[in-house]
C-alpha cells in the first residue's frame, strides 16, 4: 500500500493489522491482492478507486513488506493479468525492498509462470521511468524544534517512511541529544544548534528542512532554510501572516527549492473521501459547512498564549477549520465575519480564546466555523442538497470517524506524518504531484486568517478577501 501512496494512489478500503495480530494470522497470509478494475492507467493516477483484501478477507493493508520478510512470510501479489500501473508499482516496491536476489526470489506473483517476465518487465520500466526510485535512496530530513509535535509524532513517523529518513536534528536544548542520538541513531555530525544552523547547506544528506517551531519562527527558520539551497515543510500556520507567507514563497521562488506546509489530514483517507463525494456532488451542490476545533490550552505559560509567538486558537487549531470549509466546499471564500469572545480575561489577554467566524463561498454555501481554546470541539459537517456528511473528531492524528446520510465510513487509522512525507518526497523525488500542501496553500489560509482578525476587531464587520 505504501507503494500504490507513493505513486500518487489511494487506498481507500482495508484495515491495519498491529503485530500481534499479524502474528496470530501468521498461518493464514498468502498474499496481498491488489484488485483492480481494468481502467486506463491515466486514470487510476488521477483518482484510482483501489480496492486491497486478501485471499482471506483479512485486510493486507497496512503489511509491512519488512516485517514480512523478517517473519518469513511469502508475499504473494495478485493483479489482473494485464498488470497495469498499479500492480507494476506494487511490484517495483517490493523489488526494492529486496536487497539481494535470493529475497528478491521470494516476491513473487501468484501466477509463477509469468513471474520472471513480469519482474523483468518491471525492473526495465524502472529504469527507464523512474530510476531514481530504484537507487533505493530516500530523502534526508532535519527536523528544527525538538518539541512535542517533533517528538511524539514527526520523528517517530520517520520510521514508518520509506522515501525519507531522519538525517539531522536542529535544537536550543543540549540535554534532549543524547537521547534523539540513541534513539534514531545520529552522530554528532547530524546535530545542529540555532546558531550554527546554517551550516547545513554543507551537508549533502538533508534535503528536506522540516520547521517543527513556534508561529513566529516559521519565516525566519524557512528563509535560513532556502539560503541553505534546502527544500522547506513548515509547520502550520505557515506564518504570522499573509505578507509573511508571500515573502516565504518568493524566497523558494528565488532559490528553486520547495515550500510545503503541513497539511497532514490532505493524506487521510477520511478526508480524502470526503473530498472525494464533495468533488463528484454525490450529495448534490453544497449548501452548508459547519466545523469546530478546540481544545482546552492547559499550562498559561506556553508560546501558544503569547501574542509575539503568534499563539491563539485561531492560528493554532482553527486553521484546520478554514481548511476543511475550503477543501469540501472546493471554493476560495468571498467574504468573511468573524467575533471574539473570551471567558478567562486572565489567561487569553494577549490571544484569541474563542473566535466565531461566517465564510461566504461564491456558489452561496456558507461555512461557520469555532474555535477555542477553553472548550474541546472537533467536527466537521457538509450539508448538502439530497445529504450530508459528517467527521467527529475530525482533525485528530488518532482515529477519526464519520458518516454520511446513507452509511458510515470504515476506514483505517493511517500514519497521516509518514504518508505526508513520503508524498513530499514522491513529489521531490519523482514529480508525483502533491496533495495540495504546498506553500500557495498555507498562503490561502493567511490571508483568510488576516480577515478573521480583521473582522473580529471590528465587531464583526464584513470583510472582503
Ligand atoms: P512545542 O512547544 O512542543 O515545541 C516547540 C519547540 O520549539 C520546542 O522544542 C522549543 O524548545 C523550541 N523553541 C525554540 N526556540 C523557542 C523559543 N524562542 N520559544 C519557545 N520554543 C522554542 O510546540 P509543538 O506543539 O511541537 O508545535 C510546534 C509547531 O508545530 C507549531 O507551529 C504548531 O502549530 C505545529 N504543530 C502542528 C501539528 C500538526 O498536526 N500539523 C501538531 C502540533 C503542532
Amino acid at each position: 500500500s505504501n507503494a500504490l501512496r507513493q505513486a500518487g494512489h489511494q487506498v481507500i478500503e482495508g484495515w491495519t493489522l498491529g503485530e500481534d495480530e499479524l502474528a496470530s494470522y501468521y498461518s493464514e497470509i498468502e498474499g496481498i491482492m491488489v484488485r483492480t478494475n481494468k481502467v486506463p492507467a491515466e486514470t487510476m493516477a488521477k483518482m484510482p478507486k483501489l480496492k486491497i483484501v486478501s485471499k482471506h478477507g483479512v485486510g493486507c493493508d497496512n503489511i509491512d513488506v519488512n516485517y514480512a520478510r523478517a517473519h518469513d512470510i511469502t508475499v504473494a501479489i495478485a493483479a489482473d493479468a494485464n498488470a497495469d500501473s498499479v500492480a507494476e508499482h506494487t511490484l517495483m516496491f517490493m523489488l526494492m525492498m529486496a536487497k539481494n536476489p535470493r529475497e528478491m526470489d521470494r516476491v513473487v506473483r501468484e501466477d509463477y509462470s509469468l513471474r520472471k517476465e513480469l519482474i523483468q518487465k518491471i525492473l526495465s520500466s524502472t529504469d527507464k521511468n523512474s530510476g531514481k526510485l530504484n537507487n533505493n535512496k530516500k530523502l534526508g530530513i532535519a527536523l528544527v524544534g525538538l518539541g512535542n509535535y517533533a517528538t511524539n509524532q514527526l520523528a517517530p513517523a520517520l520510521f514508518e517512511t520509506s522515501l525519507c529518513e531522519l538525517k539531522a536534528i536542529v535544537t536550543g536544548t543540549p540535554s534532549k541529544i543524547p537521547q534523539w542520538k540513541k534513539k534514531y541513531g545520529l552522530s554528532n555530525n547530524q546535530v545542529y544548534n540555532y546558531e550554527n544552523f546554517d551550516s547545513i547547506i554543507n551537508n549533502p544528506e538533508v534535503h528536506i528542512v522540516y520547521i517543527v517551531l513556534p508561529n513566529n519562527m516559521h519565516k525566519e527558520y524557512t528563509l535560513r532554510a532556502f539560503k541553505a539551497n534546502k527544500h522547506v515543510i513548515c509547520e502550520k500556520p505557515l506564518a504570522l501572516n499573509a505578507n509573511e507567507a508571500n515573502e516565504m514563497i518568493a524566497a523558494s521562488k528565488k532559490v528553486n527549492r520547495e515550500l510545503y506546509v503541513g497539511y497532514r489530514l490532505h493524506y487521510e483517507p477520511h478526508h480524502q473521501e470526503v473530498i472525494r463525494l464533495c468533488r463528484e456532488k454525490t450529495f448534490g451542490r453544497i449548501k452548508h459547512f459547519e466545523g469546530g476545533f478546540g481544545f482546552r490550552a492547559g499550562n498559561s505559560n506556553q508560546w501558544r498564549l503569547k501574542k509575539q509567538y503568534g499563539g491563539g486558537a485561531l492560528m493554532d487549531v482553527g486553521i484546520y477549520v478554514i481548511q476543511g470549509a475550503r477543501y469540501t466546499i472546493g471554493e476560495e471564500p468571498i467574504s468573511v465575519t468573524a467575533r471574539e469572545y473570551k471567558t478567562d480575561n486572565i489567561k487569553f489577554k494577549e490571544v484569541d480564546e474563542l473566535i466565531v467566524w461566517q465564510m461566504e463561498f461564491p456558489s452561496g454555501a456558507i461555512a461557520s466555523c469555532t474555535t477555542s481554546f477553553a472548550a474541546s470541539t472537533n467536527h466537521l459537517f457538509v450539508a448538502a442538497e439530497k445529504g450530508f456528511i459528517r467527521l467527529s473528531p475530525s482533525y485528530t492524528y488518532g482515529k477519526i470517524s464519520g458518516y454520511t446520510r446513507k452509511y458510515a465510513f470504515d476506514f483505517q487509522q493511517v500514519n497521516q506524518q509518514a504518508l505526508h512525507m513520503d508524498g513530499i518526497s514522491n513529489n521531490l523525488i519523482n514529480g508525483v504531484p502533491h496533495l495540495n500542501t504546498g506553500g500557495d496553500e498555507g498562503l490561502r489560509d493567511m490571508k483568510i486568517i488576516d480577515a478573521i482578525f480583521k473582522s473580529a476587531s471590528s465587531d464583526g464587520k464584513r470583510v472582503l478577501i
